[in-house]
């Protein structure tokens, strides 16, 4: 072993869906199966490319003040960044500096422990129960910061807002972060209870129910203080973080609320004749409140479904980890893309038991 090798930082990294460049039916990272907003395509139509000449606004402002407007809140209580992933890693590194453990659930998004192990962050994982619930009293222990997403991912389950604020107002000596990637799917959102705790922050996405996956945009809203802690990182890292063109088409994404209500609304009935369809074919699962279901069936393993639809051209999402491994999360395309895999697995069950019998 070369002796540089020992100070080298040596991390295991998140691993995301893939993105086949071949035609499939892409049901396995959660995007939104619409195009964003016309009016993001008329902007991006107008750009100046000679403004690419000049660094972008640091403080991306055109952004903030759209979101503070559509949140009702002031510009001072908005940070955005590339993705919420970028949001949520600047929180990590702002917020979780604690001897203590950050707590977040044993099944949720596993980029969680992945910005733990980079930082050195110490945490632990209380366990989801049975039917995969956050057990709100494992949250009220000694901890250097709480994080979880809601509605939760990958089961999809959304817990009431009361059951999220007991957990903010038993830890008000920490922060506590809700990952609301999926939160325009579900119900009432955590940003109501922002004037009301200090230590909360609510972290929101464009890539899921604004169909912008592709652009990189995601945002934080707190109070004044821990966004100016949140941007004080920031410029220590990158001062540019939004490039001009995410800036324009995501202030044009904000404001077309019309469209987004439209489209949601559209994934929403899918969503409830999928679960109609998946139940039928004898499929189990949490009730999904995102645009997804985590869905298991009793006679196959999901390694078995995952393959054969793999097979087939239709992608969705499989971890062979505990607790998870029977599961299949399935993103809600269009309805012709859900109408696909339904076939394609009643087709597979048919074979199946012809062969049986
Ligand atoms: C998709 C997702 C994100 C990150 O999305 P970005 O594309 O980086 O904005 C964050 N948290 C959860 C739980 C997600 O599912």
């Amino acid at each position: 072993m070369k002796a540089f090798e020992k100070n080298i930082r040596k991390v295991v990294p998140y691993v995301p869906g893939e993105q086949p460049q071949n035609k499939v039916v892409k049901l396995n990272t959660n995007e939104n199966p619409y195009p964003p907003s016309p009016k993001v395509r008329e902007a991006l139509q107008k750009i100046d490319t000679e403004r690419f000449r000049l660094y972008p606004d640091p403080t991306s402002g055109g952004l903030v003040e759209a979101l503070a407007e559509y949140y009702h809140v002031e510009p001072e209580q908005v940070f955005v960044g590339v993705g919420s992933d970028d949001v949520l890693s600047m929180c990590f590194l702002t917020f979780f500096n604690s001897e203590k453990p950050v707590l977040f659930p044993d099944v949720t998004y596993s980029f969680y422990k992945v910005w733990a192990e980079l930082y050195r962050i110490p945490y632990e994982c209380p366990k989801l129960d049975a039917e995969f619930r956050i057990v709100k009293d494992d949250y009220k222990r000694e901890n250097g910061g709480i994080i979880f997403p809601n509605p939760n991912a990958p089961t999809a389950i959304y817990e009431e807002l009361d059951v999220v604020e007991e957990i903010i107002r038993e830890n008000q000596d920490v922060i506590v972060i809700v990952d609301e990637a999926y939160v325009d799917f579900a119900g009432r959102s955590a940003m109501e209870l922002i004037a009301k705790y200090e230590n909360l922050i609510v972290v929101q996405t464009f890539s899921k129910a604004r169909s912008m996956a592709g652009m990189r945009i995601g945002y934080a809203i707190s109070n004044p203080r821990l966004i100016r802690y949140l941007n004080d990182v920031k410029y220590s890292f990158n001062s540019y973080t939004m490039d001009q063109t995410a800036l324009v088409c995501g202030v044009e994404a904000v404001k077309d609320q019309e469209y987004f209500v439209r489209t949601t609304k559209t994934i929403l009935e899918t969503r409830e004749w999928a679960k109609k369809e998946l139940a039928g074919l004898g499929f189990v699962f949490p009730d999904p409140r995102a645009n997804f279901i985590f869905a298991r069936h009793p006679a196959y393993t999901g390694r078995e479904l995952f393959e054969m639809l793999k097979q087939k051209n239709i992608y969705v999402r499989h971890w062979d980890t505990e607790r998870i491994a029977d599961y299949l999360r399935i993103t809600i395309g269009t309805k012709e893309e859900m109408q696909q895999l339904f076939d394609c697995l009643r087709d597979y069950m048919e074979e199946e038991s012809h062969l049986i019998l």
